[in-house]
């Protein structure tokens, strides 16, 4: 069971966003107070996982019979340390070595002051018949097997320029997450709960170096840190080798452990020396070089274990489009051209747009902004940014030897779209 979020009495959300410049750490922006200090962490309290594997070493036992030679068989991985085993730290007492999500902090909407003021929006230029004909013969040329005759000798019967918009919506969140995690003891320094009280995993200062780029950090949280003996090898820094089962040998697979192996000579089968294990019908073990007992991999051989509780931060980019576009020029392609920006607009919490021209846009984008304020709810979004792009379409009609053909010409690159060019001779595909 989580426990519900403490509700801080936040004051408004910052109207600058936070300052992501590297270096000294900085100051929690204000609508997140860290917690005071005692105070019990944010999320997970509950039980500890029923079920967990009882404690003790794993594989140190007696040994069995001696098994068949698998050089192909993984190692197993080393289980983790018991929970019971694991220190009670405040706020933090339903850590288990599975990732936990730390429900952020809630913060205010405090959205009353109102979208900024927006400038208007520009329009974008539109191209000429010479430049619609540079267009084509420039898409000519990169086919090689295009034929040049049309883009030279059609003539223009119409082109209708429209706009294409583009609306795009990012959004920069953050989330955290604890789990216990060990290393091998070597002597480094521990930070125990006597220490003090272990800071809640959203009150722990991190920063990302970039923002809107998806990025991870590992930190120790202060102040859990502790020595155990090895859960794997008990602190014998070795364990039965798995491979063997402790035998130290294994049973020849040539043979099947019989030392011999058969042959047919002059019509008879007839009974020789196993080469592979020359009589002895068993194999020095690979892995253990016939010890019967590897070193400990959980700590390193080492016989102790520091443990801690591991908070990983995420930083995440979230991203949603929409294309409005109204010939029947494929939507996806506008995605890839450049246009104008005709807005854009950063702030933690962005305003939906609802000044544009074209009220497709306004309404995609106030689906969008609200779909991105609720969809993240283990996240706290730091930033939004987003914007308006107007992408020129020219749909050009033109004819050729009396046959009428259309193609369009898009983005301030001016590309060409013309999966209906007359003279395409060995039909290749068109990228
Ligand atoms: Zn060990
Ligand atoms: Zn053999
Ligand atoms: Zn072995």
């Amino acid at each position: 069971m989580q426990e519900a979020p403490p509700s801080y009495d936040a004051p408004s959300f910052p109207s600058a966003p936070p300052s992501y410049g590297g270096g000294a750490p900085q100051a929690p922006p204000p609508g997140y107070p860290g917690a005071p200090p005692g105070q019990p962490g944010v999320a997970f309290a509950g039980p500890p996982q029923p079920g967990y594997p009882s404690p003790g070493p794993t594989n140190t036992g007696p040994t069995g019979p001696d098994v068949m030679d698998n050089p192909g068989m993984a190692e197993s991985l080393p289980s983790a340390p018991s929970l019971d085993k694991m220190d009670d730290i405040g706020g933090y007492s339903g850590t288990s070595f599975n990732s936990v999500a730390a429900a952020p902090p809630a913060y205010e909407e405090a959205l009353q002051q109102g979208p900024p003021e927006r400038g208007p929006i520009t329009s974008v230029p539109v191209i000429n018949e010479e430049q619609a004909r540079e267009a084509l013969q420039q898409f000519v040329s990169q086919h090689c097997c295009y034929g040049k005759g049309p883009v030279r000798q059609m003539t223009f019967r119409d082109l209708k320029s429209s706009s294409a918009f583009h609306y795009m919506l990012e959004t920069f969140s953050e989330s955290r997450s604890t789990t216990w995690a060990y290393e091998p003891f070597v002597g480094q320094a521990i930070d125990g709960p006597q220490y003090g009280p272990a800071p809640g995993p959203w009150d722990i200062q991190a920063e990302p170096q970039v923002k809107f780029q998806d990025a991870e950090k590992h930190l120790e949280v202060p102040h859990t840190a502790s020595v155990k003996p090895c859960h794997t090898c008990a602190g014998v820094c070795r364990v039965r080798c798995d491979h063997c089962h402790g035998n130290g040998r294994t049973i020849c697979s040539t043979c099947g452990g019989s030392g011999r192996e058969q042959y047919f000579h002059e019509g008879q089968h007839r009974h020789r020396k196993c080469n592979y294990c020359h009589g002895d019908g068993r194999l020095r073990c690979f892995r253990c070089q016939g010890h019967g007992q590897v070193p400990c991999k959980s700590c390193n051989a080492k016989g102790q274990l520091k443990c801690y509780i591991k908070l990983t931060i995420k930083w995440k980019k979230h991203m949603d489009d929409h294309i409005v576009e109204r010939t029947s020029l494929p939507d996806d392609l506008i995605r890839s051209v450049s246009g104008q920006t005709a807005f854009e607009e950063e702030a933690p919490l962005v305003w939906a747009v609802t000044h544009f021209p074209d009220q497709t846009i306004n309404q995609a984008s106030r689906q969008l902004v609200d779909r991105h304020r609720t969809a993240y709810n283990m996240e706290r979004i730091l930033l939004q940014r987003h914007r308006v792009r107007i992408v020129p379409v020219t749909e050009v009609i033109s004819n050729y030897k009396g046959k009428d053909f259309n193609y369009f010409v898009f983005g301030f690159e001016n590309i060409v779209h013309a999966p209906d060019y007359p003279a395409k001779c060995c039909g290749c595909v068109i990228l």
